[in-house]
């Protein structure tokens, strides 16, 4: 790959801007990241149009969705005859009262519970929104703040779902960690994508492996490589390199800073955007938190995804997305159109919790959270030792809630997990799930220690350990 080809389709497609563009609907303005804030001279992407697939290039946004985000935020006397509003006050709710622990509670009556259970802008309750705008400027900001975007969803998993679907044409190849947290390649597959897969090692994937993969794809693909004497001309650039860099599911592995960094600076390089997809964030066993590909992104390149499935409840399913305006507005309008917004009622349960609980009161939770995970992937870890020595192998998770395990002599772990397992009153969950190709044999099993009570651990181990026993002597 010559970095002019990336600079050529970057240049190309920076003269185009929408058509419908007015100063309340807008579908795409065009942001400047400075170009000479990149590391290596690269020219930063002023457009993020090449980016985008036909299809959502082609939507436009829903009058009615942008019309309730202004209603939102005007001010009070605004008369909005233009939606259509179920009357708050015909819903059969007074009040709410949720405990949160002995000295937080979230108390909604008047007012606040009626906006709480009706429609609001696709963007986020202004509330929340602006709640999760302080979380992200405290934790992990954006170089390029002014032009940063946020938008609140149905947990992480429907903002990864309509990243990708803005983004993806069929056959695109995909940058994915080897292995991959399986629900990205549920979303994948259908576009039956070539996988551009990068083994990782004990600090996620590996940078050298990720250059040769993209140098072969560019080399044996190039755009510019005569086929018969002509032209190929149906190259399909890799535009995404998804990654899941605290505590991976499955693997427990965290990326360190410089290798965020070298990853980075390949993802410059060729051009690509990172999904950084990051629910487990809070949820490390390490000194300090972790640095994050957003807070690096010089050039705007980073779509973030974080959840409060892990740190608040998985079933009131909020999560929000994070990175450059544009794209945020591309998956907005994705949005709009699918699912109107994320409901209300948990977005404001949400925000009750981080308000009234302040940055001390999350910071204790997380301390909280943390510790009990850590001392079940401890006990899980112990129990491993003892049992598993010289069946498996494995790597210290170092965040999240899972261990993979690499079992020894064993081909594949399909039949062993899914037949002789569940017979035995033991379901682990067989490997090849998180794997590109999964014809392909695969030795490892992914455990989970989250929500095994502390006395079943080793009795779960042990037994893992006898199945593996007699596979090997199949
Ligand atoms: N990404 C990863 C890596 C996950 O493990 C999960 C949850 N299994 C998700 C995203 C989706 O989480 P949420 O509940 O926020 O949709």
């Amino acid at each position: 790959m010559s970095s002019s080809i990336v600079r050529k389709s970057t240049q190309s497609l920076k003269s185009e801007t929408s058509s419908k563009n007015t100063s309340i609907i807008s579908v795409m303005d065009t942001q400047s990241y400075g170009s000479s804030t990149t590391p290596d001279g690269t020219t930063s992407p002023k457009s993020f149009r090449h980016f985008l697939n036909e299809r959502s290039l082609k939507r436009q946004p829903s009058l009615i969705r942008e019309l309730t985000k202004q209603f939102a935020t005007a001010g009070p006397g605004t008369i909005f005859v233009a939606g259509g509003l179920p009357n708050p006050d015909l819903f059969p709710y007074t009040s709410l009262s949720l405990q949160v622990d002995e000295n937080t509670s979230i108390n909604l009556s008047g007012q606040e519970l009626r906006a709480a259970l009706q429609y609001q802008p696709t963007m986020g309750h202004p509330v929340l929104h602006e709640e999760l705008l302080k979380l992200v400027k405290q934790h992990f900001p954006p170089p390029h703040w002014d032009n940063t975007g946020l938008i609140v969803t149905v947990g992480s998993q429907n903002a990864l779902s309509g990243m990708l679907e803005i983004i993806l044409e069929n056959g695109d190849p995909i940058v994915i960690p080897g292995p991959c947290y399986s629900s990205a390649l549920s979303i994948m597959d259908p576009y039956s994508p070539t996988y551009l897969s990068v083994p990782e090692d004990s600090d996620g994937m590996q940078p050298d492996a990720l250059r040769s993969v993209l140098q072969k794809w560019y080399g044996t693909n190039s755009p510019t490589t005569q086929v018969n004497g002509k032209v190929k001309n149906d190259f399909k650039r890799p535009k995404i390199l998804y990654v899941n860099p605290t505590g991976a599911n499955p693997s427990g592995i965290v990326i360190p800073t410089e290798r965020k960094k070298e990853i980075y600076r390949i993802t410059q390089e060729y051009d690509l955007l990172i999904l950084e997809d990051d629910p487990y964030y809070f949820l490390h066993f390490l000194q300090q938190n972790p640095t994050t590909f957003l807070s690096m992104d010089v050039d705007g390149r980073v779509i973030r995804f974080d959840s409060f499935s892990k740190v608040l409840s998985s079933g009131l399913r909020v999560g929000f997305a994070t990175g450059p305006k544009d794209l945020i507005r591309s998956l907005e309008l994705y949005l709009q159109a699918s699912i109107l917004h994320t409901a209300s009622l948990s977005q404001v349960v949400v925000n009750g919790t981080l308000r009234n609980w302040g940055t001390d009161g999350f910071r204790k939770h997380m301390e909280s959270v943390k510790a009990f995970y850590k001392k079940r992937r401890d006990l899980m870890l112990a129990a491993a030792e003892k049992h598993l020595t010289g069946l498996a192998e494995w790597t210290t998770p170092k965040a999240g809630m899972f261990l993979w395990l690499k079992i020894r002599g064993v081909d594949d772990t399909f039949n062993m997990v899914m037949e002789r397992g569940i017979q035995r009153k033991i379901i682990a969950l067989p490997g090849r799930e998180f794997m590109a190709d999964k014809s392909k044999p695969c030795p490892y099993i992914r455990l989970s220690y989250s929500v095994l009570p502390e006395d079943q651990i080793e009795q779960g181990i042990s037994r893992l350990a006898e199945l593996i026993r007699d596979e090997q002597k199949r």
